[in-house]
């Protein structure tokens, strides 16, 4: 999926490579966003039927648990400013998607049953008593040292207009750096898919507790 070197110091390649590259919905086709995206569409990979025949048996697995890693990794590239979405019937593209980093609000933790609290603790003594298990002391509730922060996605397209005319070359550079950086992501992501390839599928039956009523001759007869 890469590209070659865009020249940074042409207005026109920049325009060009922005305008040129693939793009995908960020949601819904009626809805009309759109972004930068790559298809990754099994028959698009250029597989041979044997990887194929494989690639069809690996995607019966959690592997966007396993991919979730290359996103991470772009995430934090980004500082949290982008992040990759997969979207389309069975997750068939890769889209580009603006984000940003939200605190969650919580101030600390209780260390006894890890409940968390909006309050902030050790302000005076004893106040750090959990509300939920009663644990207090060294016990009780500290504050976190990095508060919990989650990552906020908004499915708004990127670019949809395609128009920049107006863009100075300081963010147009910007955007193809973006844009580089996702193309280079999503290739990591497809490497990471080729790797499970080498890999067995095997299947697993596993045990489920069932909760379930049963009738019983009473004691009291
Ligand atoms: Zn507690």
């Amino acid at each position: 999926m890469s590209q070659k070197k865009i020249d940074r110091r042409s207005k026109e390649s920049m325009v060009q490579f922005l305008n040129d590259h693939f793009r995908y919905n960020t949601m819904n086709s009626w809805n009309g966003s759109t972004s930068y995206a790559h298809c990754i569409k099994l028959h698009n990979l250029g597989l041979s039927s044997e990887q194929l025949d494989k690639a069809f048996k690996v995607i019966q697995t959690d592997i966007w648990d396993e991919l979730d890693m290359q996103i991470q990794d772009f995430v934090t590239q980004m500082h949290g400013a982008y992040t990759i979405g997969s979207n389309g019937r069975s997750g068939g593209y890769l889209v580009l998607l603006s984000s940003e980093w939200k605190s969650t609000g919580y101030k600390s933790y209780c260390r006894t049953c890890y409940q968390r609290n909006y309050k902030a603790c050790g302000n005076t003594e004893g106040d750090n008593t959990c509300g939920s298990c009663r644990a207090t002391g060294d016990q009780g509730r500290v504050n976190y040292a990095m508060p919990p922060r989650q990552l906020s996605v908004s499915h708004a397209g990127i670019d949809d207009e395609g128009d920049f005319e107006d863009w100075s070359m300081e963010q147009l550079r910007a955007r193809v750096n973006v844009v580089e950086a996702f193309d280079s992501a999503c290739d990591d992501i497809l490497v990471a898919f080729l790797d499970m390839l080498e890999m067995d599928v095997v299947e697993e039956t596993i045990m489920v507790p069932e909760k379930r009523y049963v009738l019983q001759t009473s004691h009291a007869q």
